[in-house]
């Protein structure tokens, strides 16, 4: 399957939708990153990459991340990690407080940012530099070092990180985070700040469709681990939008306010796209639109053809 002309016409497409909504500020580092960008890649579980508009233009991963740390605190800790992490969705935005104190600091899912905070705990407790560790898990998915870390954004949302603060703070005073609210910022806000292509996302998030397994001889998660994975993506990976993604896409997904989406259609093929303006739920209205019509183009919802 070649889908190279397909992504071309949605790319053409929805570049009108650029124009709608707005680029995240609260980190002031995003704010200038030119609206009108728009991408989108696939890659294969047979090793094909296909890509069409600015899939190769680096952009800040954000919450996508959440999928990279919450792997590798899986591969770390096992199911263990449940025990201070939910995973129902919160129907409230991804940097609420609002359920924290009903729910004894458990957080509700590890993408809302209470729980990838706590996943950025448990990844402190175990390396020295989690960020880092984050960092080189995906050099690992990639088979290479070419991604990095912008500092510039990690130091702009570190400086302007209150909200965060406020959830770790909150969260450990009912005693479910270990280590030290500066350094667990430090690392998350690192963390958020990769910055990566449409096709860098794609291929990095390859594994969630082929059973955890990213290339011959790398298993990053066991099978029921990677569904699983997938499983909270569906029900949790777009926030409060969950469901309307979950209806109008029927993938997996995972969002970021640096206007990038990942999908995953299982046994097949793993999708990014990215544009930077975002919806009042903080997740890109051209790049959702834009995953919205491959799935329906190419009849992979897991649902069975929308
Ligand atoms: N770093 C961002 C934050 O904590 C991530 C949020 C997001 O991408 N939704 O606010």
């Amino acid at each position: 399957m070649d889908y190279r002309e397909l992504l071309e016409s949605i790319v053409a497409d929805v570049r009108a939708l650029t124009a709608q909504g707005a680029v995240a500020d609260y980190i002031p580092a995003l704010a200038n990153v030119p609206r009108e960008r728009c991408g989108i890649a696939v890659a294969t579980v047979g090793g094909a990459v296909f890509s069409a508009g600015d899939a190769d233009v680096p952009f800040s991963i954000q919450s996508i991340s959440k999928l990279f740390a919450l792997a590798l605190a899986l591969q770390r800790e096992g199911d263990d990690l449940w025990r201070r992490v939910g995973r129902e969705p919160s129907g409230t935005p991804f940097n609420s407080l609002v359920l924290l104190e009903r729910e004894r600091g458990i957080p509700r899912n590890p993408f809302v940012n209470a729980g990838a905070l706590v996943i950025a705990d448990v990844l402190c407790r175990r390396y020295l530099q989690p960020e880092r560790a984050v960092l080189e898990f995906v050099h690992r998915l990639l088979g290479s070092t070419h991604v990095a870390i912008d500092a510039a954004v990690a130091r702009s949302e570190r400086l302007h990180s209150d909200r965060n603060a406020a959830i770790a703070h909150f969260m450990k005073s009912f005693g479910n985070l270990d280590g030290d609210v500066a350094q667990l910022l430090d690392a998350y806000c690192a963390q958020c700040a990769i910055a990566m292509s449409c096709r860098d996302l794609a291929r990095a998030a390859l594994f969630l469709a082929a059973d955890g397994v990213q290339s011959p001889g790398i298993a990053v998660l066991d099978a029921p681990a990677a569904r699983r994975v997938n499983a909270v993506m569906l029900t949790c990976g777009a926030y409060d939008a969950s469901g309307d993604y979950a209806w109008r896409i029927g993938l997996p997904t995972k969002t970021g306010v640096g206007g990038g989406i990942v999908a995953i259609a299982p046994g097949r093929l793993a999708i990014c796209a990215w544009s930077p303006a975002l919806d009042a739920a903080g997740n890109s209205i051209a790049a959702a639109a834009a995953v919205e019509r491959f799935a329906a183009a190419t009849g992979l919802s897991i649902f069975g053809a929308y």
